[in-house]
Order: C-alpha cells, then sequence, then structure tokens
C-alpha cells in the first residue's frame, strides 16, 4: 500500500514465475508496488493457489496461468489475507476453484473490503483501472484455526496466526519442501507495512506481530515467500522481527517523556532509514510508531 499515487500499472507477470521446489511455483512480484508474490503448489490431483493479485484483470492472468499448471487437477484458492493486491481477484476464480479461508479474514473481507475498496480506488488511475468491476468473493470453506489441505501425495497447512499485520492473517506451510508463504507479515527489502489507519482501521498490533514471527522463526523453515520483495531463507523472520522490536522499543523509550508523537516518529523515521538505507517503504515507519504509541497505552491502562 503506497501513499503516493500510483503511475504504473500493478501486473502480475506470470512469464517470471519459476519453480522454487518440485511443483511449488512463484509468480515474483518483481519489487513492483501492489503487486505480491503468489504461488502455486501441486500435488498429484490438486494445485493450492495463494493470493490473487488486484482485481479481476490480474486475477485472470493467474487462474490461466494456474489452469495451465495444473493440466486438468483441481483448483484451489486462498488469501493470505484480505488486502486488496492479495485478495481481491478471487471472484475470477468463483467457477473454476474453491476458495478457502480462515474465519478471521473471512470477516475482514466482509466487514473492511469495502472501505478498502474505496481507499484503493484513490491509489491513482492506474489503481481504480485494475479495481474496475471487483466484486467481493464469498469464500466456499471457512476454518477457525488450522487447516490441513489434501493435494494429493503432499498435505499443505494452512494456519490463522491471530492479530497481526490484520486480524485475519494466514500462512501456509508447504512441509516436504521447507517453504512459508507468510503473506504481509513479511516483506524484503523495505519497512515493515502498518495498515494503521486510525479511526478507519486499528487492526495491526506490533506486539502480535512480533509474537508471531517468533513462533514462525521456531518452526524453521527453509524457504520463505514473503507478501512482496525476494524469496529469502529463515533468517528473515528474525530480520524482521528485530526490526519490529526495535522499533518498539525505541517508540517506548519516548512515549513516556513530554514528545508530541509527530517529534517521536520524525527522530525514529531518521533512525530505521539510517540503519536501513536501503529498505523501501519509508512512510511506514511512522505509521508503525503509531501504532506502538497505541499498543503501549493499552498496557499502561491495562
Ligand atoms: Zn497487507
Amino acid at each position: 500500500m503506497p501513499f503516493e499515487p500510483l503511475t504504473h500499472e500493478p501486473a502480475v507477470e506470470p512469464g517470471q514465475a519459476r519453480e522454487i521446489a518440485r511443483d511449488l511455483v512463484v509468480v515474483p512480484n518483481l519489487g513492483v508496488d501492489l503487486v505480491p508474490n503468489i504461488g502455486i503448489i501441486g500435488g498429484s490431483h490438486s494445485v493450492l493457489v495463494v493470493d490473487t493479485g488486484l482485481g479481476p484483470r490480474n486475477a485472470e492472468k493467474v487462474l490461466a496461468f494456474a489452469a495451465e499448471h495444473a493440466r486438468g487437477r483441481r483448483i484451489y484458492l486462498t488469501t493470505t489475507h484480505f488486502h486488496p493486491e492479495h485478495a481481491f481477484g478471487a471472484q475470477v476464480f468463483a467457477d473454476e476453484a474453491t476458495y478457502l479461508v480462515n474465519s478471521a479474514q473471512a470477516a475482514d473481507l466482509v466487514h473492511k473490503g469495502p472501505g478498502y475498496l474505496e481507499m484503493f480506488r484513490g491509489l491513482g488511475a492506474p489503481v481504480a483501472r485494475a479495481l474496475d468491476g471487483v466484486v467481493l468473493a464469498t469464500p466456499d470453506v471457512v476454518y477457525d484455526d488450522a487447516y490441513e489441505l489434501d493435494l494429493g501425495g503432499r498435505v499443505v497447512r494452512m494456519e490463522a496466526t491471530g492479530r497481526a499485520h490484520s486480524k485475519g492473517d494466514q500462512v501456509v506451510t508447504v512441509p516436504d519442501a521447507g517453504a512459508l508463504f507468510t503473506g504481509d507479515l513479511v516483506e524484503t527489502g523495505q519497512f515493515a507495512i502498518f495498515p494503521w489507519f486510525p479511526p478507519h482501521d486499528t487492526d495491526v498490533s506490533g506486539s502480535r506481530w512480533i509474537e508471531v514471527l517468533g513462533r514462525l522463526a521456531a518452526a524453521g523453515p527453509d524457504i520463505v515467500v514473503p507478501g512482496h520483495g525476494d524469496i529469502s531463507g529463515r533468517r528473515i523472520l528474525t530480520d524482521v522481527r528485530e526490526y519490529l522490536e526495535l522499533l518498539r522499543d525505541e517508540t517506548w523509550s519516548r512515549r513516556d517523556s513530554s514528545l508530541p508523537e509527530e517529534t517521536i516518529a520524525a527522530e525514529i523515521e531518521a533512525l530505521m532509514i539510517e540503519r536501513h538505507p536501503e529498505w523501501e517503504g519509508r512512510d511506514w515507519i511512522a505509521k508503525g510508531v503509531g501504532c506502538f504509541c497505541a499498543d503501549h497505552l493499552k498496557i499502561a491502562m491495562g
């Protein structure tokens, strides 16, 4: 989610897909804003698509690519969370695939989907065009905590992490390949995305996010496919957690002073940019500070 209006098409490029493990393909985002990394995981009788791209035209490209890859196998779709570039193409899969998500994400789609559709339409003409014709899809199967999907000779595990980057985050694990799809719980090469938009959306929780990343790292995946940015090893889980911990500590150590939040945010922004000069998404630092300030307040008030 950028703040500046986008001037380019947020186009998914299936032609750039690559196999990262046996019958496990990723359509990489190639560093393009509002394009997610998309996964296609195959078993003997079924394939699972992870995330749709932004809007129906991108999702049509993803579905066509997935159908070609599937060669007659049954198709499932899941989405890592409800944000538009991850889930707002699901309608295209309606007649071709079974759409499964966790219950918290299904609730996000209903309660927050329409507001995010409006907000994203304001992010420039190419984004508004990509969103043209979006109808928010209703999942076919909804689970609460975890779901094991048998693709034939390969079982993938879908798991609701609890509130972190959003209320309904979900991760997808492919145990035989040691692969983990994290959605926006992890990005490489950019500051963690905090969709902190009070009073409209305050679901993101930095404190819970830190806990979730600790649990994911303990599981020790070999391959981590982030929501955006390059595919990495397990080290990225620790790198992101350490960034969030530093953001928290720097925020909380200033929070009790009489400094206004904007001053705190500016100080921490300078510090983080100095530490990670090559990372993109600098606007998300101040959003993260706002989120941690609120977390601190909740803790102080018990
Ligand atoms: Zn997101």
